[in-house]
Parts: C-alpha cells; structure tokens; sequence
C-alpha cells in the first residue's frame, strides 16, 4: 500500500518481513561429525546485524586443533560413508538437501539478510533459490558423472576445503558444496566471520537429512581458520572464494603442497553502454550492475563506460533513479539498498569515496534519507575519471560507480581490458554484430548482453586475470571436484 505524501513526492509504507517463524541459537557450536561440539579454547565471537549493530547471536572459533578434528572428521566421512553408496543413493541425499533448503525458503531469506545487510528481496528471490538450484542442479549430476565425461575414469578427490566470503554466504556455500557431494568427496567449510549463520543453519538442515557423520563439517572463525583449511595435510582439494589479496597469500602456500584448488577472486567488470542501446533498460541494468546487494558483488558492474553521444542523457536519467532508490531496513520489502555488511567494510568504501575526491573526480551523491544505526552507503558516482584512477582500477565493494566515456568501439574495449581483473563484463546495444564482436573481445569470464548479474547452476563461472582460477558451476564445476584420467568409464 502507498501512503502519499504533499511535498511533492510519494513514498510506499514499510512492508517489513516478520522475524516471528526464525529460530536463531544464542550460540553455535562447530560443526563436526553430524553434531555441534564446542571449539578447543573454548572461544566465542559475536556475529551482529549491520542494520542495527546488534548482536544476533555467537559463533565458535575453530583453531588448528578443531579444524584437524573436522577434517579428520570428513575423512572418516569419506572412507566410511560416502564413498561406500552408490552414486544414485549420494544423489538422493543431494536432492533432499535441496527440497529441505525449498521449503525453509522463508526462514533462511530472514537470517541471510538479518546477519550480512543484504534487502530481503534478493535474499527471498537470488540468494536463496538459487542455493536449492544449485542442490538440485548437482544432485542430478552425482548418478552421470560417467557420461559427463565418457571414456574416462572419474574419481572423487577425497576432502575437500572450502573457504567462503560474506557477500552470498548461503549462495557460496552451495557452490561449493554441492558439486563436492555430487562428486563424493566430503568436506570442511569455513564461512566469513561476518556471516555465519546460514552455513550453521544449513549444518542443522544437513543434520535433519541424515546425511551420513563427517560429510559435511562447517568451521567457524576468521582468517586464521581458514589457513589452518588451506595448511591441512589431508586436505585434497581447497576451494576458495574472496578477495585477491588472500587468494593470492593462498597460491603461495599452496604452492609447495600437491593440492588442487579453485580460486574465485575479485573484479572490476564494465558495463558498456552504445548509443544505440535501449537506453531505459540500460540503465535499469546499470542500477542493478552496481546498487544491487550495495555493491557487494565480485562481478558487480563497477565501472560504467558510455559513448559520448549519449553521456548526458544517461548520467542524468541515472542521478533520477538513484534518488528513487531506497536505503534501509533490509528486512522491508520496498528496501533496494540494504546495509553495508560490516563497519570494516563500510571504512573502506569511505576510503576511496575520500581517494576519488582526491583523484580529481567529481562525485555525486543521491539525496536519500538513511538510518541513523547501522552501516550505510548512498549509491554514488564518480565522473571525471581516468583509466590509472585508483577509483577505476580497484575493486570498492560498495554501491559506487565510476563512470567514462568513449567514442569508439576499440577505444570501449580497450578501456574495458584494462584492469588486473576480468571477472565479468556486459554490453548494452542494439546490434547483435557488436554484441558478439564485444563479449568476443572482452576478457572476462562471463559477459551479460543487454542484461547482467543473472546466474544459473549450469553456467560456468570464474575469472581471467586476477580474478582468479578455475571455474565453479555447470559441467566444469564438477571437474573441479574429481580426478579425471584417460580409460573407460569404471
Ligand atoms: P576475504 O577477506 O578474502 O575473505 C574470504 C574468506 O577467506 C573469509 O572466509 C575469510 O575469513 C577467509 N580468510 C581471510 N584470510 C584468510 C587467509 N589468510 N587464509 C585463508 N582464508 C582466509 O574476502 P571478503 O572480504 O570476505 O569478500 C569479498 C571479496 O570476495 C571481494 O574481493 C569479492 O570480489 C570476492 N568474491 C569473489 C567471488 C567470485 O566468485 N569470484 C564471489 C564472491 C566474492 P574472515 O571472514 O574471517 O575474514
Ligand atoms: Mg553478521
């Protein structure tokens, strides 16, 4: 229902999702051999709402002695358990993983956006059925593995380590998880010290399936948990999903250990707009690129470059939807912008909205009211930027967006080409032949024409460049996760 207001503008009533039906433990255990024990030092952090700063509940932190016990833990599971079933019967607990996931939509949606910031919207409509996609996307792979890859042996790895950030925590969960059971190997994850509380419901869903001890373990705690994943001696496989900086730190100890790994690390994707685009959905797609999750996406749409033709036109129909945009609660419906995910993060952001300043660029800021508690972020431009800017060249995070222009179709590329990622791009045009000449030219690992940020399980995903190793979903998503070698299906 809208409520209209005098003072020239209308604005919707809150709409706010109720709590009422979410069960949040005041404290977690670890998650080892299908129950929840206490960590080794007997140590606890507190995970919080950004929206209020309030503390929701806490967690445990694993040291290197817990993290040996989940993957002892895991490797039991594996020897004992999963690698005895059958191929059908692991996809048959895949697949309830999923159907449970479906029907406790709602209660995860409600924690996801309580715990990391993100507007319930894209929680109840993105991150959450997108997860059970992912289930029900592998589940079906686990009995097929031989025809995903005939005339040749497919063995699981063994224990996988997973290590994820605080962006899409029940999403990135799934991504690596998923394709790990599909495949049988058994596994320990670590989600983000802001984040947990999706991982430790899904360890409670995972209970509740009956899933075999010590197939799934999650750890909870900070950077150094996730070093203890990535040193662990009987660790197969390590799979990581963050920044560059400690995926980098990541390649460099896994360097000397026989490992495989996947790395999925930032970006600082273009999106290009030609003047004979549809210029409204453009910048629809646009606001959606870099506003959508504030930002806090690695293939959001960061930079903008547009043709000078029609610089203008879209920069101000930009500054217009900004300002209809609305900032807060992420538990209300109409919310567009949620909550910074943490104060860490938000000082970053403010960071560089001070190193742009003093970078010469001109900034534009929406005049939407924000909550006074919290950490928040008006969505923002940059204009008046060069190619070595900071603000150009590095990822924020946050809801900002550095805009450039171009006159040519070489000149859009080679500005779009020129960062040390390549995680994503798009393209915006009316012609298919530019399409295909751009998303051909674009070295990037997935580029979205006339659209972007759409995801799906049977799409691979990853970056050139910085933006990391391997890929995660589709066909090549199960590769990473087995031992393929030359010979006849067993
Ligand atoms: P981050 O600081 O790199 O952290 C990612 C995960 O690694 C967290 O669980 C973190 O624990 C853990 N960690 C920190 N230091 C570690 C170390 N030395 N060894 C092992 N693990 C360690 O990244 P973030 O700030 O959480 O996430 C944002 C970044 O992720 C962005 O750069 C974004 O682009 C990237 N990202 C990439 C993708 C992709 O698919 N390419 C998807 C989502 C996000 P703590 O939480 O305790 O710090
Ligand atoms: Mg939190």
């Amino acid at each position: 229902m809208s409520k209209l207001q005098f003072d020239g503008g209308w604005e919707y009533a809150p709409a706010p999702e109720s709590t009422d039906h979410i069960e949040v433990n005041e404290r977690y255990g670890l998650f080892i051999g299908g129950e929840f024990v206490e960590p080794a030092s007997g140590e606890y952090f507190a995970t919080t709402n950004p929206a209020t700063e309030q503390q929701l509940s806490s967690v445990a932190a694993a040291g290197t002695e817990d993290v040996d016990r989940a993957v002892r833990a895991a490797r039991n599971g594996y020897d004992k358990y999963w690698s005895k079933l059958s191929a059908a019967d692991r996809g048959k607990y895949i697949f309830r993983i999923a159907r449970m996931l479906q029907e406790r939509a709602r209660e995860f949606a409600v924690i996801e956006s309580l715990d990391g910031g993100k507007p319930i919207r894209e929680s109840r409509d993105i991150d959450i059925p997108l997860a059970a996609a992912h289930f029900f996307y592998y589940a079906g792979w686990a009995d097929k593995l031989d025809y995903a890859y005939p005339g040749r042996n497919v063995r699981p790895l063994g224990v996988a380590g997973q290590i994820i950030p605080w962006n899409f925590p029940l999403l990135m969960a799934a991504w690596k998880i998923a394709p790990a059971l599909a495949c049988g190997n058994t596994v320990v994850l670590k989600p983000a010290e802001t984040t947990p509380l999706t991982a430790l419901k899904l360890a409670e869903l995972v209970r509740d399936a009956d899933l075999p001890p010590g197939v799934v373990n999650i750890v909870t705690g900070a950077g150094d948990t996730g070093a203890a994943i990535v040193d662990h001696g009987d660790v197969d496989k390590v799979a990581f999903t963050g920044s560059t900086a400690v995926g980098r730190a990541i390649m460099e100890r896994l360097a000397g250990q026989d490992k495989k790994y996947t790395l999925e690390l930032g970006g600082k994707a273009a999106n290009i707009i030609f003047a004979d685009a549809a210029i409204d959905q453009a910048v629809e797609g646009i606001v959606n690129g870099i506003f959508f999750n504030q930002g806090h996406v690695c293939c959001a749409g960061s930079r903008l470059l547009v043709q000078e033709s029609v610089a203008d036109e879209v920069i101000a129909k930009l500054r217009d939807r900004m300002e209809t945009l609305i900032v807060g609660d992420p538990l209300d419906k109409n919310t567009d912008i949620g909550a910074i995910n943490s104060a860490a993060q938000l000082e970053r952001i403010e960071h560089y909205l001070k190193l742009g300043r003093s970078e010469g660029a001109d900034v534009y800021q929406s005049s939407v009211p924000v909550p006074k508690q919290g950490y928040w972020c008006r969505p923002t431009l940059f204009t008046g930027v060069s190619q070595s800017n900071r603000v150009v060249q590095e990822e924020i995070f946050g809801p900002v967006l550095a805009i450039q222009t171009f006159r040519t179709f070489g000149e859009a590329l080679e500005k779009a080409n020129n960062t040390p990622y390549g995680l994503s791009g798009g393209v915006w045009t009316d012609k298919g032949a530019k399409i295909f000449r751009m998303t051909q030219g674009i070295r990037a690992g997935v580029v979205w024409a006339n659209t972007f940020n759409k995801f799906d399980p049977t799409s691979p995903f990853g970056g050139y460049k910085e933006s990391g190793v391997g890929r995660e979903g589709g066909l090549h998503g199960l590769s990473a996760y087995l031992d393929l070698v030359a010979g006849e299906a067993a």
